[in-house]
């Protein structure tokens, strides 16, 4: 998809900055509405499917998939022992990733943490500076929130509820579904609505044994919901139906395009419309306002590549880097109307930022398959979810909100979690016999939004384009321990009423940041005092401003946020093309 190049002379319609699953959400429903985009990205359009090689055997590459020597991603081990920023100590590695970026598939994809510092309490923060941001790489696993997540705060008396319930974002749950695919089955659960799905997958043989044994206890197991078009998308060139190879489970990534990404799903046919201009390698430092009315007139942004710096003129200005690049974007744009940055008068921003609790899980064996032959297990995109059973019903006595788990079994390219030792012909012979017989699973937990967690910008620390850095104050509390032991125990319960022989009871909690899934720093409220957004992520202060990405999250839920992200996103942008059509922004 050929790049008309970006008039930096004329006023577009609207601009977005960044390009994952937000910024393309936005580009693709503003530009269906007839207006003039132009979508900024600070990383590279890499040629992906030479990135993502899902063909490739792993004895065709050089490190069977590993990083090339010079390049070294960070462990659990050192996540614990280092402070960010995650430079210093490394000087051997050329290149340094966070904890994603260990394998040679991804190693362009994900930042390099010395070019991209941070400060603070530790945090395992993966970046993805390229057209299409982390959506190139991520997990698939695409959930709805339920009135259990939006009025959570009914419930349980902690924290805020949304400014909507389901019913507001249903209608648009079901555009994304249709107009992105999702594979699932339909399970009629009150806190994880179904989606309209198309072919699922296949369970394995003892994940149907975990099944039958979790309804006795009264708990679900339903397919992976994965973001992949299984049945194909007549509407859309650019993807292909999924032909089941399971190369996305490697380290995400699928060169098909039948796993959701934001350039083939979105971005490019947002381009065949005529209307969205892009422009890659653009770096945005600032959003610019108007001094006389107060309002955004547009941005500042740096060329990554020879530092150039630009402004470029917008009637809206529309937020979509990612939930902490944004946050970072509104702190820096600060002026003399809005001295502690843009859309703040709340000192919210930053703020309120939530994620998922990562850790504990179970790796087991099912005994009845150990020594039988292969099967075909994962040519597929997912293995299986485990929706909350927490709070619902029932009210725990040590911590509040809940947790899902996702897991899977069967055989795999690397047969892993087998537990078995020794070397030559008789450990093979151990590891053929045991490999289609694991099963494992780990837990996502809901982390509460509390204003005590928040991001700032460092007084002293920036980027390789000199911009400042974001600087963490971020901890897991109490409630978060709490529910981490509970995921623990119930892990194995479910393994032990299944007759699994376990292998492993994993306790230890992961790095903050690991789930990838970091939300809140811009919440949405009716009250302008205690929130950044109202519900169409609509900035209180600047009627032109939106910020469409996880940051206007009120909670975090325990679901997977991007199919949330971006059903969001339409919905505002609907809303937003309407506004601008009446002349109101
Ligand atoms: C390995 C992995 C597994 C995951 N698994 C799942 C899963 O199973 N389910 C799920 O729901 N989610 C999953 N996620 C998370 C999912 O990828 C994110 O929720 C989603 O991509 C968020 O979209 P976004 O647009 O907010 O951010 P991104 O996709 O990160 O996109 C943001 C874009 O903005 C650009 N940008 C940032 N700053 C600037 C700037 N100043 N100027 C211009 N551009 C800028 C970035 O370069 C990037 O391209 C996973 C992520 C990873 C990495
Ligand atoms: S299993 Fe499907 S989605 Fe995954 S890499 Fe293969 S074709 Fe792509």
């Amino acid at each position: 998809m050929p790049e008309s190049p970006a008039d930096l002379t004329k006023t577009y319609d609207a601009v977005v900055v960044g390009s994952g699953a937000a910024g393309g959400m936005a580009s693709h429903v503003l530009t269906s509405h007839g207006m003039k985009v132009l979508l900024l990205e600070a990383g590279k359009k890499l040629p992906i499917e030479n990135e993502l090689r899902s063909m490739e055997w792993p004895y065709d590459n050089p490190y069977r998939g590993e990083l090339p020597p010079d390049r070294h991603s960070l462990t659990f081990n050192e996540y614990t022992i280092r402070r960010p920023p995650y430079g210093p100590g490394f000087e051997k590695s050329k290149h340094l990733h966070s904890y994603i970026g260990d394998s040679d598939y991804v190693k362009n994809i994900v930042v390099d943490e010395r070019e991209n510092p941070f400060t603070g309490t530790n945090y395992a923060w993966v970046r993805a500076r390229c057209l299409g941001g982390k959506t190139n790489i991520w997990g698939r696993l695409s959930l709805r929130l339920s009135d259990y997540d939006f009025k959570a705060k009914d419930r349980d008396g902690f924290g805020e509820n949304w400014p909507i319930s389901y019913s507001d974002i249903a209608p648009y749950y079901d555009k994304v579904d249709l107009y992105l695919g999702i594979t699932g089955v339909k399970e009629n659960l009150p806190h994880l609505p179904d989606s309209i799905f198309q072919r699922p997958t296949k369970l394995n043989c003892a994940e149907v044994t975990l099944r039958d044994g979790l309804r006795k206890m009264g708990r679900v197991l339903t397919q992976y919901r994965a973001g992949v078009t299984t049945d194909g998308l007549k509407h859309n060139k650019y993807r292909s139906r999924c032909y089941g190879r399971g190369a996305c489970e490697r380290k995400g990534g699928c060169d098909i395009h039948a796993a959701f990404d934001s350039p083939t799903g979105l971005i490019y046919p947002a381009m065949d419309t005529g209307n969205l201009t892009l422009r890659t390698n653009a770096v945005v430092r600032e959003v610019v306002v108007d001094p006389q009315t107060g309002k955004a007139s547009g941005v500042h942004f740096i060329d990554s590549e020879t530092k150039k710096d630009y402004t470029v003129k917008a009637k809206v200005v529309i937020v979509a880097a990612s939930t902490l690049e944004s946050a970072r974007l509104l702190l820096l744009s600060k002026s003399r109307l809005y001295p502690n940055g843009l859309a703040n008068s709340s000192g919210h921003v930053g703020h309120n930022f939530c994620e998922h609790v990562m850790g504990p899980g179970v790796a087991g064996r099912a005994k009845n398959l150990v020594g039988k032959p292969p099967t075909l297990d994962d040519g597929r995109p997912g293995g299986f979810y485990l929706p909350r059973f927490r709070n619902l019903a029932e009210k725990n006595p040590n911590f509040i909100r809940g947790y899902g788990f996702e897991g899977g079994s069967g055989s795999v390219m690397f047969p892993h979690g087998t537990d078995v030792h020794g070397f030559g012909a008789s450990f093979k012979e151990e590891v053929r016999k045991n490999q289609g017989a694991y099963i494992g699973m780990g837990a996502f937990g809901e982390v509460l939004a509390r204003y005590e967690n928040y991001v700032d910008l460092d007084p002293v620390v920036k980027d390789k384009w000199g911009i400042p850095s974001l600087r963490f104050h971020y901890k897991f509390g109490d409630n978060e321990h709490k529910m981490a032991a509970d995921m623990k125990e119930t892990a194995q319960e479910m393994f032990e009423a299944a007759g699994f022989e376990i292998i492993n009871v994993h306790d230890r909690v992961l790095t903050e940041g690991w789930s990838i899934h970091e939300l809140g720093t811009a919440r949405m409220g009716s009250d302008p005092k205690t929130s950044v957004l109202n519900q169409f992520q609509q900035s209180h202060d600047v009627k032109n401003l939106f910020v469409v990405d996880g940051s206007a999250f009120v909670n975090a839920s325990c679901q997977n946020p991007t199919w949330t992200i971006m059903s969001l996103c339409w919905r505002s942008c609907d809303y937003l093309a309407d506004q601008f059509g009446k002349g109101n922004l």
